[in-house]
């Protein structure tokens, strides 16, 4: 697909230095991209990421932030850091989800250095890739040793052979944000073609070997925006989450109640919820969403759209469930007259 671009994003997806790196990619068919080099790192350690390496963390054309201007998207460029990210007032105001996000990724020591691009792509954590004593189908054999030992049990969906969930807190923020990722040579896509539809147990991402993620691009904000992002963890820091939840919900204030407290509850004009660490790919929770659309803004309406999260009788819908109605009730806590 190709996408309009504006002036102003064209200015920042070109460049002689973005063609240079991916010629060079081209040059070396092992060689692998590299941005803040926290995920690349930690897999050469173990064999998995041998390099050469093409470095990226230093592109201008690369870094950079373009806040949301008079109805327009904003732009965040593919190596701007977690910390640069986070720390930027206009993402804090216009979308206040993906910056509660970022802000649990991690350490501040891994944000300043982690890329939003390398977030976006990193490799999965499952225990057996992470492993140079097995081999699967993410390093060319045709077997999955977790799903031998039964680790499928832990997803709330099972989207195919393998069964390692995506590690992406940025890839769960994006997806509930309608966000696109721009790519070089040319493209624009959205979070699911970016990732695909989890079927594909040889890669954790759909792109090609050439390919640079240049930016994101997130949609204009909507106005009477509550947004909460919630994880559940082994321990309390510096952990992949066991799952993730970003929720963001419109609800206008009710017209005849400016500037008085209100005699009823607000309506939830709109809904995004989705969930990540459960499945090869964030998700989105279409019957959650449903559950929540043109209904007052309620204890009782979140607490019966969060129990139709997941279909499945396991251990992580009990878990997801309860991280999904955490995120609902915070969002709903940032309703100026819940
Ligand atoms: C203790 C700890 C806790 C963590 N917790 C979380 C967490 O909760 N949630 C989470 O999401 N992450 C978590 N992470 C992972 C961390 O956020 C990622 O490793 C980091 O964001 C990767 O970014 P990077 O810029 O260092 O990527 P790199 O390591 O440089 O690259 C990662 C991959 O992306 C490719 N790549 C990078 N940029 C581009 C580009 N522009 N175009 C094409 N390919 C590219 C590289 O080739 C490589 O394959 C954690 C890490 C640590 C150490
Ligand atoms: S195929 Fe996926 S789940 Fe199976 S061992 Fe490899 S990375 Fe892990």
């Amino acid at each position: 697909m190709n996408p309009t671009r504006t002036t102003e994003l064209d200015e920042h997806e070109g460049g002689d230095a973005v063609a240079a790196a991916r010629d060079a990619r081209r040059a070396h068919p092992d060689a692998e991209f590299r941005a803040g080099g926290i995920d690349t790192t930690s897999r050469q350690v173990l064999n998995r990421a041998s390099g050469p390496f093409v470095d990226l963390a230093d592109i201008a054309d690369l870094r950079g932030l373009h806040p949301p201007r008079d109805g327009q998207p904003a732009w965040v460029g593919a190596t701007t850091t977690l910390a640069e990210l986070h720390s930027d007032p206009h993402i804090r105001t216009s979308y206040p989800g993906l910056a509660a996000a970022v802000a649990e990724i991690a350490t501040p020591e891994v944000r300043s250095r982690a890329t939003i691009g390398g977030n976006l792509l990193q490799r999965n954590r499952c225990p057996y890739y992470r492993s140079p004593d097995f081999d699967c189908h993410q390093t060319g054999a045709d077997q999955c040793p977790a799903h031998e030992a039964g680790a499928a049990s832990s997803l709330l969906v099972n989207l195919g052979p393998c069964v390692a969930p995506h590690p992406s807190t940025i890839a769960l923020a994006l997806l509930a944000h309608d966000a696109t990722v721009l790519v070089d040579p040319e493209g624009e896509r959205s979070v699911p073609e970016l990732l695909g539809d989890g079927t594909d147990p040889t890669h954790d991402h759909q792109l090609a070997a050439h390919e640079i993620l240049t930016g994101v691009r997130l949609p204009a904000p909507p106005a009477q925006e509550c947004a909460a992002y919630h994880r559940l963890t082994r321990r309390s820091t510096a952990e992949w989450p066991l799952v993730e939840t970003l929720v963001r919900l419109g609800i206008p204030a009710p017209a005849d109640q400016e500037g008085t407290r209100p005699r009823a509850p607000a309506t939830i004009r709109w809904a995004r919820v989705a969930v990540g660490g459960v499945a090869r790919v964030p998700l989105r929770l279409r019957s959650v969403e449903d559950a929540l659309l043109d209904r007052p803004a309620s204890a009782e309406t979140v607490q019966a759209a969060a129990g139709l999260a997941g279909t499945t009788d396991t251990p992580c819908q009990t878990l997801v469930r309860a991280s999904v109605l955490e995120a609902l009730e915070r969002a709903m806590g940032e309703h100026p007259h819940s």
